[in-house]
């Protein structure tokens, strides 16, 4: 049972924006953090809108009619994104990928596309999927170069209930194809996995798509901001996940792609194709963890979990240089020690965590 939280406007608020390292220069290549850490994804959340209202992120008893979403005038632009994104890139980003909220909202996203994709960096989005279908061909002449979509369960009426806006599953199946017939491949599809309510559906997942080409990936429920309910008990830990599927199909373990992958990868035994699990709840990854998150409205987060983000947009339009905002970039990155999957548990249950629809997933 969820009760009505509404998100402190105060866990919006910022930390004073850190000195840079003394030995900064502008621009400086691969930052490091407190922990020997690169900055090397930037994860961009273009809106705090969603159209679902998915139980485990955006609950409707919060998300409600009089919820106060981010005005306009406070969204960082397009321009503002993309200059954010170069200095990010002088810092040693190599990964953009677009988020939110439902980033396919965001008009004329494919405006921002093609501003980015001019960066030469690896560019991707994570979408829900209810509008991909109409936009996949235009976001794929814009420069986008893969999606992944977030699908929970191939259940309609499971499905329907997830996304709690009575969202056909049918249309996200097509908009996955349409994806694909476009070019965005291969397609990454996100199944959040929560006991009790699509846990029932997994090895039909699997059965549908081994052998498409497309890569099921498995996500442990996280207690990610404070309007989910989230219990312990409601996770599925993936090891659990594996063992269903492997007693159907059986899966063999494969190296990941590159050094610090977030999702463990195992492939079919009869060559049709692999799967991943994402397990933040039981097997942390925050040692190699190289992720810096954008907010909607310009703050820069070190951390999924973190209670303050770092006001760059107070720095931009105050006028600051390139220099001074990559310095500033400079300085937060080499002042994080986040490691809150790993701490999870006794320690955390006070921290005031942010939504992740505001943060950016
Ligand atoms: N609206 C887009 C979507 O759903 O793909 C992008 C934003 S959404 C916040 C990004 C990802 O976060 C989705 O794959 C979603 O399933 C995942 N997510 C949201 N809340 C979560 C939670 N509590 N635990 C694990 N994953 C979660
Ligand atoms: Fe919207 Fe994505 Fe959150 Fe679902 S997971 S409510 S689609 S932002
Ligand atoms: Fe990275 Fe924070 Fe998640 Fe750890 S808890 S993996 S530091 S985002």
């Amino acid at each position: 049972m969820v009760t009505k939280v509404i998100p402190l406007f105060d866990e919006r608020s910022s930390a004073p924006l850190p000195r840079p390292p003394a030995a900064y220069a502008a621009p400086s290549g691969t930052l490091l953090d407190t922990r020997g850490r690169a900055m090397r994804d930037l994860r961009i959340s273009v809106t705090d809108r969603c159209n679902f209202r998915c139980v485990y992120c955006m609950p409707k008893e919060v998300f409600d009619n009089d919820y106060q979403f981010l005005p306009h005038t406070d969204l960082l632009t397009f321009e503002e994104i993309t200059r954010v994104a170069r200095i990010a890139k002088d810092h040693g980003v190599e990964k953009l990928r677009l988020t939110g909220g439902e980033p396919l909202l965001r008009k004329n996203i494919e405006r921002l596309i093609a501003m980015l994709a001019r960066l030469d960096l690896d560019l991707t989005l994570t979408t829900n999927g209810s509008a991909l279908a109409q936009k996949a061909q235009s976001l794929f002449d814009a420069g986008l170069q893969r999606v992944t979509v977030s699908l929970d369960s191939l259940d309609d009426a499971t499905f329907r209930a997830m996304n709690d806006v009575d969202f056909p599953v049918q249309k996200v199946l097509d908009a996955i194809a349409a994806a694909a017939a476009v070019g965005l491949k291969p397609i990454k599809v996100n199944a959040v996995v929560k006991r009790g309510t699509n846990d029932h559906d997994i090895v039909n997942m699997a059965r549908h798509f081994k052998g498409s080409g497309h890569i099921l990936r498995f996500i442990e429920y996280m207690d990610v901001g404070a309007s989910n309910g989230w219990r312990m008990d409601d996770v599925i830990p993936s090891a659990e996940v594996i063992a269903r599927i492997h007693a159907e199909f059986p899966l063999e373990a494969i190296d990941p792609n590159y050094p610090g992958e977030v999702a463990e990868r195992w492939r079919y035994a009869d060559g049709s194709g692999e799967i991943g699990v994402i397990s933040s709840v039981t097997q942390a990854f925050c040692s190699t963890c190289t992720r810096a998150r954008l907010s909607t409205e310009g703050k820069l987060y070190t951390c999924l979990f973190a209670t303050q983000g770092h006001d760059l947009r107070r720095l931009i339009r105050g006028g600051a240089g390139d220099d001074a905002i990559g310095a500033a970039m400079a300085g937060i990155w080499s002042q994080r020690g986040d490691r809150y999957s790993e701490i999870r548990t006794a320690q955390t249950p006070g921290i005031k965590k942010i939504e992740m629809s505001y943060i950016g997933g």
